[in-house]
């Protein structure tokens, strides 16, 4: 064979290489930059009350997973307006992810960075004594940086949820996921459009909801948002996973997510 043919050939291989890259070409099936369809996620602030009374019937009635993020130091009961640590323990074996949502719920770019370090360990021990193994964490009233990242990564976690807005597709920061907040303003209809435009770009949509109250309350939504969501998550098939599912299904993409 020419040299000249061999190099040719050399740069074909190459560029197949480079264009599909050495999953795709190994791989018995090549690996989507998207996702098949589009995914949502229900989490939950704070581990309140309102939460176990009045949104975990409406999600177990309709068979969705959600993700509690809880402050452990409110488990041991002595705050009626919290859950305790056996109804957590029941929150997991109905399926529900739990994650850390620290231990005190300090605003963490303002303590130090020992400080930082305890309430990450801390609270994912505390979990871990009851049997829960925390692997996502949401930033408690949304603070963090650089640091605080790096220190949530060496805790040991796989990802990590803001409530930054945003969707998290195939660029998506897995230490930085952005979301949309359910404010006690925002309407059903409203995330009815959220959830359609998810589907139709293939991404991934999570939803952040603190207190829910039959009644409207200035720090959280109702019940009926609440069930008017899930009753259009239902109607549309959409798939609904856990932060930690969704973290795994971005890992299949063939993009490498943002660390
Ligand atoms: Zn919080």
């Amino acid at each position: 064979m020419e040299i000249r043919k061999i190099i040719n050939i050399s740069a074909i291989v190459m560029f197949i290489l480079l264009a599909v890259g050495p999953v795709g070409v190994f791989a018995a099936t090549k690996p989507s930059k998207t996702l098949s369809r589009g995914i949502v996620s229900l989490t939950f602030d704070d581990g309140t009350r309102s939460i176990l009374d009045n949104a975990i019937p409406i999600l177990n009635a309709a068979h969705l997973k959600s993700t509690q993020y809880i402050i452990t130091s409110f488990l041991d009961g002595r705050d009626p307006n919290y859950m305790t640590a056996a109804e957590v323990v029941r929150l997991q074996a109905e399926g529900h992810e739990i994650g850390s949502h620290t231990r005190t719920h300090p605003f963490l770019p303002s303590i130090s960075a020992v400080e930082v370090i305890n309430e990450l360990l801390q609270s994912k021990q505390d979990l871990s004594d009851l049997g829960i193994n925390a692997t996502t964490f949401a930033y408690p009233l949304g603070g963090y940086n650089k640091d605080i990242v790096d220190a949530v990564k060496q805790a040991g976690y796989a990802g990590a949820r803001t409530v930054d807005y945003g969707w998290d597709g195939h660029r998506c920061n897995l230490f930085r996921l952005k979301v949309q907040n359910i404010y006690p303003d925002t309407t059903v209809e409203s995330v009815k459009a959220k959830i359609s435009w998810t589907l139709g770009d293939h991404t991934w949509l999570i939803l952040v909801f603190h207190n829910v109250r039959p009644e409207p309350s200035i720090d959280g939504t109702t019940t009926m948002v609440l069930q008017g969501i899930v009753d259009y998550l239902v109607k549309k098939k959409v798939r609904v996973v856990t932060v930690a599912e969704g973290l795994k299904l971005r890992s299949q993409l063939a993009v490498p997510p943002i660390r």
